[in-house]
């Protein structure tokens, strides 16, 4: 395959065409951002965890009937994907209260919800990706009715497939945050990343932080954090 020009750099990935319309590559970087990038930094070795990580995850989503756009790794930090249109919406699933939820709602992280919750906000960085509700979705033509209710639908169970393989690992799934996209006949599928930088994974018996809250937060042991969470799962994968 074929690596051409860059299409775009993000705040954690570079896109490239490949001779292949339909296929891209994304290559990881190790560029760390956090509040609509006002705080930058790089964490030495995330591309490489991120990437793996992402891949792994997806093929086992793939296998247990979701759609997704990974193709293949083509190396520590690069990976082919099925080239989509992102549907402009950060879907976000929680399990357990924290973040922005515990901020907006006043209330303490660690609240164990008796079902998980979804939502969605508007992905434009401009706007400081603000919250949005289905009607609003719709009103901006961001996507149809039938493609919010398939998202939803694999949202859901995406979080019902990641809880228990990281149980397993003995990780708590406390929320994340997923992006679809279009594939050229319309078909929608889980596209850019599952890693620490996208998820809240917290050590089950301890309560540790082990995701990309330590450098949000200043926690300290950002690397040791990723390249643990990166063993369990190696562990159990
Ligand atoms: P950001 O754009 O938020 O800074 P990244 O640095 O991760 O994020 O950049 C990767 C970009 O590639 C994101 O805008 C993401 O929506 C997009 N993307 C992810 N997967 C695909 C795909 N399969 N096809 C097209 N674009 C994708
Ligand atoms: N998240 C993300 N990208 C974003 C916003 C959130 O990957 O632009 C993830 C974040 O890592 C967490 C979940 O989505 O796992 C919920 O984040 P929250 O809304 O609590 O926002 P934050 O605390 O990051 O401001």
């Amino acid at each position: 395959m074929e690596q051409k020009e860059q299409l775009y750099e993000g705040k954690a990935k570079k896109v490239f065409a490949t001779d292949d319309p339909e296929l891209l590559i994304v290559a990881y970087k190790d560029d760390a951002t956090a509040f609509n990038g006002l705080k930058k930094g790089t964490i030495v070795g995330k591309g490489v965890i991120n990437n793996k990580m992402s891949n792994r995850l997806m093929a086992m989503l793939e296998k247990n009937g979701i759609p997704t756009h990974y193709v293949r790794e083509l190396s520590d930090r690069e990976t082919l994907v099925k080239k989509v249109s992102i549907v402009p919406l950060e879907v976000i699933v929680r399990n357990i209260s924290a973040g922005s939820f515990a901020k907006h709602y006043g209330v303490e992280e660690g609240i164990v919800f008796d079902q998980p919750t979804v939502e969605y906000s508007y992905k434009n960085d401009a706007l400081g990706d603000p919250l949005l509700n289905t009607s609003h979705a719709l009103a901006l033509k961001l996507a149809t009715a039938e493609e919010i209710e398939t998202i939803r639908t694999y949202a859901l169970r995406v979080d019902e497939l990641l809880k228990a393989f990281w149980k397993t690992c003995g990780v708590t799934l406390v929320d994340f945050k997923l992006e679809f996209g279009r594939l050229s006949d319309g078909t929608i599928v889980l596209a850019d990343e599952i890693s620490p930088d996208t998820c809240r994974l917290w050590d089950a018996a301890t309560g540790e932080k082990l995701d990309k809250d330590r450098f949000r937060r200043d926690l300290g042991g950002v690397e040791e954090a990723y390249a643990e969470i990166m063993h369990r799962l190696e562990e159990h994968l």
